[in-house]
Order: structure tokens, then C-alpha cells, then sequence
């Protein structure tokens, strides 16, 4: 651009040249000197007949000003001059810039100093039109002048006139356009959208200088500057401004929500309409819709979704229940599990799951007891249950129990359990059983059993073998104790009557089956001295008598004895006479003594013990005859023996002093003393011996009662004490013969 200020028009010199084609606008034209000047003359000179010096402004003017002035050797001054040091365009004083300049080469200031002013070389042969500068004292070079062609006002009020070639121009003032600078320039037209809008124009509607003022509704905020103005660019000095929707905070879903928003002004601002949904399964707490305020805020707090709630569940009874909760306690998404406690078995669904609606797929299930089979009563037997959870199910327990007479056999009780079987096995009854019967020995058993062997109801009945008798019932029956209804007979040996041993004997048995019975035998036998008398065994019969007659056991006889000669035989016999334990006594008479055994007894061996007995005479003291005498004796059974008597005599002179005749006494002793022959008395002695009653008193006593004989003889003995009292001489050994026939005749 060539930014020259403005300048009259007016030509001096020797070529006034018409301003070009260049302005429409009036014109400009340039003039030079005749004279060489220096620069400041050469100014003066153009101040006072044109305008000023040229001012350089493009380069269609500097090929105008080669091509039209004359070829000047010295050149021309233009009006550009070194001012503190700044090449400057005196007209305007306006530095020269680095763009304007047109310095031909090596210029400016080639000489390093003192050159201040320019001047332009015309139809220089080289560098034609470039500038140089020169010493501004230098007076050697024509003023090139210019005359402006501008006039005031010719532009207006909003313009500048500017010289051209020849002409001028309306330089119009920033906003501005026209060929006078009448119009100002045009903005778009605003047309705010959403803004309110004031606007002054003062060069017209959305022309330069026009300036608008924005404010935004409620709910808006501006986005820019409040004010705008048109400027001189036809451009507006700021963007437009906008409303925006004052904005609230960006909404998110909550979890398990939607969001559905309608934005009315732009997201999440004014006017904004969210409205909240929640997943299937969740409900909205809080308000569903919610508007952003022109506040920021939104309407109403921010709603949370709640999972549905289904009916809280409980275990069934007998079961339990276990139950994960993904978004609450007995909320949507929870699934409940169905168990039953050991023993029963569900029934519906094993599991749950709480819908979207709030409610649980499928029923609530049961925990129903397991069932067990039926059991039925055994045979001859009951059965009790007692059913906790239904008939025969888990729980259950049976008692069983038995007819009379029969016995459980197995538990007495089962109980069903959970793995749907009954404890224990299968009960039943069987009969009671009694005690195995076998045959009584000796005897037979035939039973007829109703249940069985020896049980209950069974009868036995009992039988003996030939020789036995049944001791006891012939039939029993097994009772419902288990024990016999009677006692079990035993089969006796028929019993013969009890055999003894006979008198003197003995009996020597062996019984098979029981004394004296079928089978025993018994042997006789006799003691010793005794000999049996008739079968020398016996048998039990089967008809319970003995074979053959009862034997006896006689004693053995001895050989019959006779008393000796002047003694006397005297017998006791046990059994009979002369047999075995017959004893003979043998006495003597008076004055005779036994040679031999006293007594004899018959033997066993029908002997009679020791040899025969005799009498023999009992010897007195052989006498001899005294001194002075002699002797005499006569001898009846031997010599001075019993009875011999001896007398005695004396010789002459001497008188017998004494017994004239001793006899041999029956104790073997003198009757006296011998007699001595000398002169002396004898005394006398005498003595009576009376035993006239005794034979009688023994016949007697032979037809008495021994109580009678005994009673005599005490009174006879009294009778003998008072005999001695009255004669103690009579000493004599005759109360013992009495006393031996007495014995004798008791016997
Ligand atoms: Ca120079």
C-alpha cells in the first residue's frame, strides 16, 4: 500500500502532466524545476508553487514518473529525508517502510554518512526509478513536485482524499465504502438465536459502528461478549454471543436405573427433563422426572432404585431355607434354596427366585415326611403305631406286640427313619416255646405241636414201657408261659413190695431203676451160724411182685449135749435148741468142780465151742493124822475129796482137843479144823443148816409168771436175811443154785 497523505494538485514547471487513470476522484500531477536546488530549496520550492515534493506511492507512479519527466543527469529530489536518523516521508512524517522503500543497489547511505535526502534517477541507464541518497546540500538536482487534486469534504465526512496520478481518491475511513465514503460499511445482520438482542446503529442497521448488547433469558448464560460492534471490516468485533443453558450437573444412572433425558437446551442444562427408570426388578425411590433449574440444580433430590421385594420367606417346617441376596434381603434376584431336614423330602421347587414383580417363581414348597412301607401286624401278633407326621412316614414308630401265647421275635418296636426304611427287621411272633420235652425215660412222648415244636398249644402226651408206671399227668400242653402246664411225668419202675433182709440174713440187692422196683434182684443170704431156707434170689416183675417165696435163715445145729456126770447142764437158746448161739452152762453139785469150759456155744460151724466138760470132786488138804493120834478117813469119790471123812483119834494120854471127824466140805476146806491130842476142851459149835423148802419153792416157781418168781424170791431172800440174822452161821452157796434154776426156769 502505498499510504501517502494527501496533496493538492497543481503543476509548475515545464511539463504539467494530467493525473492518470489512476483516481476516478479529481487528480494529482507532478511538476519539476527548471533549477537545480538543493533538498531544502527544492521543498520550498514545491511547498510554494504545488504542494510539497513527490511522494512516492507505488510503483505504477514511479514507472509513470521514469517514463514521462525528461532525463535529468543531476536527477530529482523526492520528498523522503533522513529525520533523527529515520528515513521519513516529510509530507506525512511517516517513517518510510521497509516495504515502500525502493532503494536502487547498495543504497542508502553508500557513503556512510551526510546523505540525508533522496533523490529518484529518471531514465537512469541503470536503476531507473530507484532511489539514492544524497547529501541534501547538494544542489544539482531539480524539485519534483506535486499538486493534490483533492478538495475538502470531496470525500465526505468519512473519507480521506488521496492524491493518484493525475487524480485523487477517496480514501474512505475505516467503516466506510462509496465513492464519497457515504455508506458505512455492512455487518451481517445479527440475528441472535436465543439472545435477546439491543442494538444502536449509527451509520444504519448492522452498519460500522453499529453496536449491539446481548443478554440471555433465564435459565442462559452468555457465552461471550456482552457487546458486539460492527467494525470497519464489515466483521463484528466479537463472536455473536450465545446462550447456553446454564448447566446442572451431568446426571448419571444410579445403579441398576436408566436414565432418560430430554435436553431441551444442550445436556444436562436448563430445562433438561430426566427422567429415571429403573431395571426390571427395581423400583424408583424418589421422584421419577427431574428438571434442571435455571438455579444448576436439578429439581428434586437424585432417585436410588430399590430391587423389588418379594414376601419374605420362611423356612417350611421341617425344612430350611437358604438364601443368597444379590441385592437385598428378599429382593429381586434373590434365590432361595429349599431344604428339608433329614427325614423329609420336598416337595415343590428346590428353589425360588424373587421376580422382577416382587413375587417368587413357583409355590412354596413342603417338606412332607418320607414315607416308610405300611407295615402290617405279624401273625397272631398286633400292631400299635404312632404316626408324628402322617401314616407310616419318617417319624413313625409301630410297636408290635403278640397274641398270648406268642413271643416277638425281632424289635419290638421300628421306627421309620429318613432313609425310608424301618429300623430293625421285620417282627413277628412266634410261639412261645416250651421246654423240649423228651420221653421220660423208660417211656414214650408223642406230641402234636399246633405252632410248632414244643410251643404254645402243643400237647404231649406221656406213656410208659412195660415195668414203669407213669408217676405224674399223662398229658400236658405248652402254655402261653412257655412252660408246661404240668410237671413232666416220670415213668417209676413198678415197685415190688420192700423186701427185708430175714431175721438173721441179709439181703443183698441191686436195683436197676430204683429200690425194689421192676428189675431189681435181691440176693438172700444168711448170717453166720444161720443157713437160708429157700430161693436165694428174687426178681421184680413187671407186675410188681417177686419171684419165689421169701427165704429164712434157720440156725445151724449143734450136737445135743447132756450135763455131765454130778453137774448139770443148763441151756440158753436164742433160736432153737442146740443151734447156732445156744449157750450151755455147765455147773457142778455141790462139791464137785468142772473140769473144762464152763459154758459151750454153739458155732456158726455147728460146733460146739471147747471140750466136754466133767465134774471131778473138790480136793480138800490132804489130812495127816495129828501127833499123838491117828486118822481115819473114808473116801466117796476120791481121796479127801468132797465128802471123804477123816476121824481122828488119839492115843492114850492125850485128849482130843478138837472135831472128833472132819469132812471134806464142798469148798475144799475141812469142816474143821484137825483136832490136836492133848489135854483140852473142844468148844462147840453149832450149827443149822435148814434148806428143807428149797426144792419145793423151785417147783413152784416152774408154773409161776417170772414177776411172781421174782416177787417170791425177794420175799424168800428176805426171808434168808432174816434166817442169817437170826443164824449167821448158815453160809452156804445154795441161794446160787436157786438163783441158776430160777434163770433157768425164766428161760
Ligand atoms: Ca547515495
Amino acid at each position: 500500500m502505498w499510504a501517502l497523505g494527501s496533496c493538492g494538485v497543481c503543476c509548475l514547471g515545464i511539463a504539467v502532466f494530467t493525473c492518470g487513470v489512476v483516481m476516478q476522484v479529481g487528480a494529482w500531477t507532478y511538476y519539476y524545476s527548471e533549477e537545480d536546488y538543493e533538498w531544502d530549496d527544492a521543498r520550498t520550492y514545491c511547498q510554494t508553487f504545488f504542494t510539497d515534493l513527490v511522494a512516492i506511492q507505488n510503483k505504477e507512479e514511479i514507472e509513470y514518473l521514469n517514463r514521462t519527466l525528461p532525463y535529468h543527469g543531476k536527477y530529482y529530489w523526492i520528498g523522503i529525508r533522513k529525520l533523527r536518523g529515520i528515513w521519513t516521508w516529510v509530507g506525512t512524517k511517516k517513517a518510510l517502510t521497509k516495504e515502500a522503500a525502493n532503494w536502487a543497489t547498495g543504497e542508502p547511505n553508500n557513503r556512510k554518512f551526510n546523505q540525508d535526502c533522496v533523490e529518484i534517477y529518471i531514465k537512469r541507464s541503470s536503476e531507473a526509478g530507484k532511489w539514492n541518497d544524497e547529501p541534501c546540500t547538494k544542489k544539482k538536482k531539480k524539485a519534483l513536485c506535486y499538486k493534490v487534486s483533492c478538495q475538502p469534504l470531496i470525500c465526505g465526512l468519512h473519507g480521506d482524499c488521496v492524491e493518484v496520478i493525475q487524480s485523487y481518491k477517496c480514501e474512505c475511513h475505516p467503516g466506510f465504502e462509496g465513492d464519497k465514503c457515504e455508506n458505512a460499511v455492512q455487518c451481517p445482520i445479527l440475528e441472535p438465536r436465543g439472545a435477546y438482542m439491543n442494538c444502536s446503529h449509527p451509520f444504519g442497521d448492522f452498519r460500522y459502528n453499529s453496536t449491539c448488547t446481548f443478554w440471555c433469558p433465564e435459565g442462559f448464560e452468555r457465552r461471550g461478549a456482552d457487546e458486539l460492534q460492527c467494525l470497519a471490516d464489515r466483521q463484528w468485533s466479537v463472536e455473536t454471543p450465545t446462550c447456553t443453558a446454564i448447566t446442572c450437573p451431568e446426571l448419571r444412572a444410579p445403579e441398576h436405573a436408566e436414565l432418560n433425558c430430554s435436553h431441551l437446551h444442550g445436556n444436562f442444562a436448563f430445562g433438561s427433563i430426566c427422567d429415571f427408570s429403573c431395571q426390571p426388578g427395581f423400583e424408583l425411590m424418589g421422584s421419577q422426572s427431574h428438571e434442571c433449574m435455571a438455579t444448576g440444580n436439578w429439581t428434586g433430590d437424585i432417585p436410588r432404585c430399590k430391587a423389588v421385594t418379594c414376601p419374605v420367606l420362611s423356612a417350611p417346617e421341617h425344612g430350611e431355607l437358604n438364601c443368597s441376596h444379590i441385592h437385598g434381603n428378599f429382593t429381586f434376584g434373590s434365590t432361595c434354596d429349599f431344604s428339608c431336614l433329614p427325614g423329609f423330602e420336598l416337595m415343590g421347587p428346590l428353589s425360588h427366585e424373587c421376580t422382577a414383580m416382587g413375587t417368587w417363581t413357583g409355590d412354596t414348597p413342603q417338606c412332607k415326611a418320607i414315607s416308610c412301607s405300611v407295615l402290617s401286624a405279624p401273625e397272631y401278633g398286633e400292631l400299635n403305631c404312632s404316626h408324628i407326621h402322617g401314616n407310616f412316614t419318617f417319624g413313625s414308630t409301630c410297636a408290635f406286640s403278640c397274641q398270648t401265647g406268642f413271643v416277638l421275635m425281632g424289635p419290638q418296636s421300628r421306627e421309620c427313619m429318613a432313609k425310608r426304611t424301618w429300623t430293625g427287621d421285620t417282627s413277628r411272633c412266634k410261639a412261645v416255646t416250651c421246654p423240649v420235652l423228651s420221653a421220660p425215660k423208660h417211656g414214650e412222648l408223642n406230641c402234636s405241636h399246633l405252632h410248632g415244636n414244643f410251643t404254645f398249644g402243643s400237647i404231649c402226651d406221656f406213656s410208659c414201657q412195660s415195668g414203669f408206671e407213669l408217676i405224674g399227668p399223662e398229658s400236658c400242653e405248652c402254655t402261653a408261659m412257655g412252660t408246661w402246664s404240668k410237671n413232666t411225668p416220670q415213668c417209676k419202675a413198678i415197685t415190688c413190695p420192700v423186701l427185708g433182709a430175714p431175721e438173721h440174713g441179709e439181703l443183698n440187692c441191686s436195683h436197676i431203676h430204683g429200690n425194689f422196683t421192676f428189675g431189681s434182684t435181691c440176693d438172700f443170704s444168711c448170717l453166720p451160724g444161720f443157713e437160708l431156707m429157700g430161693p436165694v434170689s428174687h426178681e421184680c416183675t413187671a407186675m410188681g411182685t417177686w419171684t419165689g417165696d421169701t427165704p429164712q435163715c434157720k440156725a445151724i445145729t449143734c450136737s445135743l449135749l447132756t450135763a455131765p456126770e454130778h453137774g448139770e447142764l443148763n441151756c440158753s437158746h436164742v433160736y432153737e435148741k442146740f443151734t447156732f448161739g445156744s449157750i450151755c452152762d455147765f455147773s457142778c453139785q455141790t462139791g464137785f468142780e468142772l473140769i473144762g469150759p464152763q459154758s459151750r456155744e454153739c458155732m456158726a460151724t455147728g460146733t460146739w465151742t471147747g471140750d466136754t466138760s466133767q465134774c471131778q470132786a473138790i480136793s480138800c488138804p490132804v489130812l495127816d493124822a495129828p501127833s499123838h493120834g491117828h486118822l481115819n478117813c473114808s473116801h466117796t469119790h476120791g481121796n479127801f475129796t468132797f465128802n471123804s471123812t477123816c476121824s481122828f483119834s488119839c492115843k492114850e494120854g492125850f485128849i482130843q482137843m478138837g472135831a472128833e471127824m472132819l469132812r471134806c466140805s464142798a469148798t475144799g476146806n475141812w469142816t474143821r479144823h484137825p483136832p490136836v491130842c492133848e489135854e483140852d476142851s473142844a468148844a462147840f459149835l453149832k450149827q443149822v443148816l435148814v434148806y428143807t423148802s428149797t426144792s419145793a419153792l423151785a417147783a413152784i416157781g416152774l408154773v409161776l409168771s417170772g414177776t411172781l418168781i421174782a416177787l417170791l424170791a425177794k420175799q424168800l431172800s428176805d426171808r434168808e436175811e432174816k434166817k442169817k440174822l437170826l443164824n449167821p452161821t448158815s453160809d452156804l452157796g445154795a441161794p446160787g443154785i436157786f438163783t441158776n434154776a430160777a434163770y433157768d426156769s425164766t428161760l
